[in-house]
Formats: C-alpha cells, structure tokens, sequence
C-alpha cells in the first residue's frame, strides 16, 4: 500500500470558537461520510460551521491546503432546530434533524432555479430563489406545528401547498 500524497480533514466549529477535529483520512467518501455522521448530532450542539480541508502531503504552507467544503449551520425553517447545513459556495442547504431533512437546492435541470423539499411527506417544490424556498419551507413547518405533529413524531397529515 502506498501512502497517501493528499489527505481529506473534516472539521466542525462551535458557537465558542472551538474547532474540533474529526480525523484524517485518505479518502473524500470516508471525510464525507465521518462528518455527515457527526451532524446527525448537531441539534446536541452549538455548531456554527463545517469544512473538509484537503492537504498535499509534504508540501509546506498555504499551497498545499484547499478548501473542499465549507458550510454553515442555521435554524431549519421547517423544524427549528439548529440544524440546517447550508454551502454558500455552490448553494445547498439541509436539515441534518432527526425525521426532518428539509433541503433547498439549485435545480440541475434548470440552472437558476431552486428546488426545494420534506422528505417525511414527498414535499417538492420549485422557485425563484433562496428565499422564496425559505419562506414556503417556514409555512410548511408553521403548518406542521399546527397540526400537532413536530418532527421526531410519526406525520399524521401531509400539508397542504
Ligand atoms: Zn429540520
């Protein structure tokens, strides 16, 4: 086996300041899947932002790091915790929350415009922009709390658009 000339380096911050390392490992599928697990936990904590840093071995300083993600944590529109992952580099945004997992995506298909969805109830919906998506995604989480169902519980209702 031959060593690894670039390594993949998974991150966190929390709302203190404090960085905390996830590992290093030879592989972008491995980073993905060791940070995409920790969020699944973020609702336990103050995070503030993600990345996954990716350094050439034995090259010295700045030129040897790039940057390969970079996201920030804010509160889900749909179920108000401190969950939702948004990339502002190429927009992208999801709830890593227990039962939730809205996300907000630029459409492959038609460039320029968002799609956007609720996985516990097939919600699909495509817009304008970012903050249209926002705002019908805080409706549906309006909707939601009105109908006594809060993620984490079984859906009872499909809301409707
Ligand atoms: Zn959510």
């Amino acid at each position: 086996m031959s060593e690894a000339s670039r390594v993949f380096v998974p991150s966190v911050s929390e709302d203190s300041g404090t960085s905390i390392g996830l590992g290093v490992f030879s592989s972008e599928e491995t980073a993905w899947s060791v940070l995409r697990a920790f969020l699944r936990k973020s609702h336990l904590m103050e995070l503030t932002r993600s990345s996954i840093v990716v350094w050439d071995v034995d090259v010295v300083g700045n030129e040897g790091m790039t940057t390969l993600s970079s996201m920030h944590c804010r509160d889900c529109p749909v179920c108000k915790r401190r969950t939702f992952w948004v990339d502002l580099e190429h927009f992208s945004a999801k709830c890593s929350g227990t039962s939730c997992e809205a996300w907000i995506e630029e459409s492959t298909i038609e460039p320029g415009k968002i799609d956007f969805g609720w996985p516990p109830t097939r919600f699909l919906k495509q817009c304008q922009s970012v903050e249209e998506a926002l705002v019908d995604l805080r409706i549906l989480g309006a909707e939601i709390e009105a109908a006594g169902t809060t993620p984490g519980q079984a859906i009872t209702s499909i809301p409707k658009e």
